[in-house]
């Protein structure tokens, strides 16, 4: 008698839409789950062989890859609402002062509030631009189950900066390297550690330097804030004679281990390098067009890996979605309506960015950013069954123009489910609402924004 062969897995989200890596929308599929990764993907089948420890039915959702939201600034969740029509330099005026002035119980309040907003978002992945007191934020972070890569605001120069900003190199580099360990240790797989310097502006060259050595030692990455504000070229132009990403390139900052974060304000020089230096940048495109139009099809059309980034809530929130759309649109009446070309920024290559842009940010492209067989069970599941959605001719089309983050249901990360129909099963969220408002009400009086 032959013996039945049975498969086991953790998770089967059965029957869905699935979105490929590719950005094709396949029908009728299967995803079979086992621990942390995804084990088999295929056309639906019922047999009793394949057995699971929990099944959804996914026949009215697309299964996407996870989002990622590749350039965000924890620090800054309970700010939102005063940067609105506001006049620059925005982070000197308003980020900078407000992140100084926060406890390392706020902080954490802050921590609460951003994972929750994340996982109602769709992001199972982000990479924070600088958060003070990350001993105090890790519990909140690890416990929420998102996947993460923190760092640690860092800089050396500037009067222009708040007081207890600055630090010296040797202490920066005790600091970062501490938190490297412990992230790293306590972090369960699921939070890296990158090293930073904030931006050129606010970092002399020794410090830089040290910070991109320190990371390569660790084989590490590296988060920094790059051409976001005219100043910060005029700034290198006048203090080394060279245009900011040349500067860079110059001290050997650049790599392929660095996510530059916002790169608005380039040359054709500026793209040649960082294309050569195979530098990921991410475009946080609401946040961007207070500052300028990015020329992303110069970048994608040069070979520049580019991801997306919502520059954190105080930039309008954390929805990639929104972020994508507005992107698509300044795209296309930068680059595409005068000079005819319809193809700027398609729905392909939105895919490509708001993916695997985002995976590669993170240094983790052989892990997310698309939901195939050994790769990490990272999955946004999207109800189609809404009247903006179907019927369509192309649901690839819809997906960029009509989907928002708040038609995402369920959300894993690593198999795990953090929500399910729009519940949120590892916070809570009653609590976190209650103590942000609080906190929230404090910080406005202490800095007079009432
Ligand atoms: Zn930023």
């Amino acid at each position: 008698m032959s013996q039945t062969h049975q498969e086991q897995y953790s998770l089967i989200i059965e029957d869905c839409s699935l979105l490929t890596g590719e950005g094709q929308i396949l029908p009728h599929q299967d995803i079979a789950v086992r621990d942390s990764r995804i084990a088999w993907i295929g056309l639906h089948r019922s047999d009793e062989r394949v057995m699971a420890d929990q099944r959804i039915d996914g026949s009215r959702t697309l299964a996407i890859a996870g989002l990622i939201d590749a350039h965000t600034h924890i620090s800054q969740q309970l700010m939102r609402g005063i940067l609105t029509n506001e006049y620059p330099v925005l982070y000197l005026r308003f980020n900078l002062p407000f992140e100084r002035n926060l406890t390392a119980q706020e902080m954490q309040v802050s921590a609460e509030l951003a994972s929750l907003e994340m996982i109602r978002s769709g992001i199972t992945s982000f990479a924070d631009a600088g958060s003070e007191y990350i001993e105090q934020i890790l519990p909140v972070l690890s416990s929420s189950g998102l996947r993460g890569a923190l760092s640690r605001p860092t800089s050396d120069i500037g009067e222009h900066l708040p007081a207890g900003s600055l630090n010296r190199i040797e202490d920066a580099l005790k600091i970062n390297e501490d938190l490297y360990h412990r992230v790293k240790a306590e972090g369960g797989g699921l939070l890296d550690f990158f090293f930073q310097f904030r931006s050129a502006r606010s970092c002399s060259p020794a410090l830089i330097t040290a910070m991109v050595d320190m990371a390569h030692q660790h084989d590490a990455g590296i988060h920094a804030h790059i051409s976001e504000y005219p100043e910060s070229t005029l700034y290198s132009l006048s203090e080394f004679g060279m245009r900011e990403i040349a500067y860079l390139d110059s001290i050997e900052a650049l790599g392929d281990n660095v996510l530059a974060a916002h790169c608005i304000h380039l040359s054709e020089g500026d793209i040649n390098i960082l294309a050569k230096r195979n530098v990921n940048v991410v475009h946080c495109p609401r946040s961007n067009l207070g500052k300028g139009i990015t020329k992303t099809p110069q970048l994608l059309s040069s070979g520049v890996s580019v991801g997306f980034g919502t520059d954190g809530s105080a930039h309008a929130g954390l929805n990639l979605f929104r972020e994508m759309t507005a992107f698509k649109y300044s795209q296309a009446a930068a680059w595409g309506a005068p000079y005819l070309d319809y193809q700027v920024a398609n729905p392909k290559i939105l895919m490509q960015m708001l993916f695997s842009g985002g995976a590669r940010a993170l240094r983790r492209e052989h892990q997310i950013g698309s939901l195939e067989v050994g790769k990490e069970a990272d999955i946004a599941l999207i109800n189609l069954d809404k009247p903006h959605i179907l019927p369509t001719y192309n649901l690839l089309n819809t997906l960029v123009e009509t989907v928002d983050i708040s038609d995402i249901t369920d959300l894993f990360v690593a198999g795990k489910a953090l929500m399910r129909n729009r519940c949120v099963l590892t916070l809570d969220e009653e609590g976190i609402q209650y103590r942000a408002k609080k906190a929230s009400e404090v910080m406005k009086s202490r800095m007079n924004w009432t």
